[in-house]
């Protein structure tokens, strides 16, 4: 049994108007391990993230990042905390600044997470190496990167505070489906080199088969079936779960 890193505990959300998005849902992510959380569009699973990382506050029930209330780790005490905890999103290009230089958005994070200037053009390139990137990419800005690229920038960016947990939210969703097979490769070599835990969200339960370790199936905000990748595949227990298992084209993602 590992170390719980993140843990829900009976948390729902509900937005202005209709169902709540996410209803009672109950989760954890140990030191280490890999979760993933699967389901249709509109299931919950960003808003999910979004209550995981703390952007979004539960109506009801607590979200814990190694005993920490995520929503409230402000102000520099909390800095080595919200550190550990990092975000992978689906859009790197809607999360990059288009006016820095992909180094220069890496080098923000090193910079907000305490690293002397000094310091900063050495990890920067080392963080490069780390996610498979030419370092003489770092000078390059958004527009001049490739979708595959962006997202190993998001990945540096993220690695750069040293996190224990990283969330990624359909992190390869809107890539090609080769590229898709690199980045998953990426991630899936550094969770297991880094010993770094992951919450990764997808809509394609084929995506998640190689690098969860458990799988979490939402629908309508609730969590129907939890089981490793083995038992998922061979013996599904929801017929939603089957649904998904045997769906050819995967429902398009928000
Ligand atoms: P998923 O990531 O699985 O597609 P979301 O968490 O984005 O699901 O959305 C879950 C439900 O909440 C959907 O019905 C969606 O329309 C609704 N929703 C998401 N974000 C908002 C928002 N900011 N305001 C109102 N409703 C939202
Ligand atoms: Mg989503």
């Amino acid at each position: 049994m590992t170390r719980d890193l993140l843990v829900l505990d009976a948390v729902t959300k509900r937005y202005r108007s209709g169902p709540p998005a996410v209803d009672g849902v109950s989760l954890r992510v140990g030191s280490g391990e890999t979760v993933a959380l699967v389901g249709e569009s509109g299931s919950g699973k960003s808003t999910l993230a979004r209550l995981a990382l703390g952007l979004l506050a539960p109506d009801s029930g607590t979200v814990r990042f190694d005993g920490h209330d995520p929503g409230r780790l402000f102000g520099r005490a909390a800095r080595p905390v919200r550190a550990r905890l990092q975000f992978v999103p689906q859009h790197p290009r809607g999360s990059l600044n288009p006016a820095l230089r992909a180094g220069e958005a890496v080098a923000f994070a090193l910079r907000v997470h305490g690293t002397p200037r000094a310091e900063r053009p050495a990890l920067v390139a080392d963080l490069f190496h780390k996610v498979g990137l030419d370092p003489a990419l770092a000078r390059r800005r958004p527009r001049e990167l490739s979708g595959g690229q962006l997202q190993r920038v998001a990945v540096a960016r993220a690695l750069a505070t040293g996190p224990d947990l990283i969330v990624c939210d359909e992190p390869t969703s809107a890539l090609d489906t080769t590229v898709q097979a690199q980045v998953l490769d990426l991630l899936t070599g550094l969770q297991r080199r880094l010993g770094l835990a992951l919450l990764f969200i997808s809509h394609d339960l084929g995506v998640v088969r190689q690098l969860a370790h458990r799988v979490v199936v939402l629908r309508h905000g609730r969590v129907v079936e939890e089981a490793t990748p083995d038992a998922l595949w061979h013996t599904p227990r929801h017929s939603y779960t089957r649904a998904l298992l045997a769906a050819d084209t995967p429902p398009a993602t928000q």
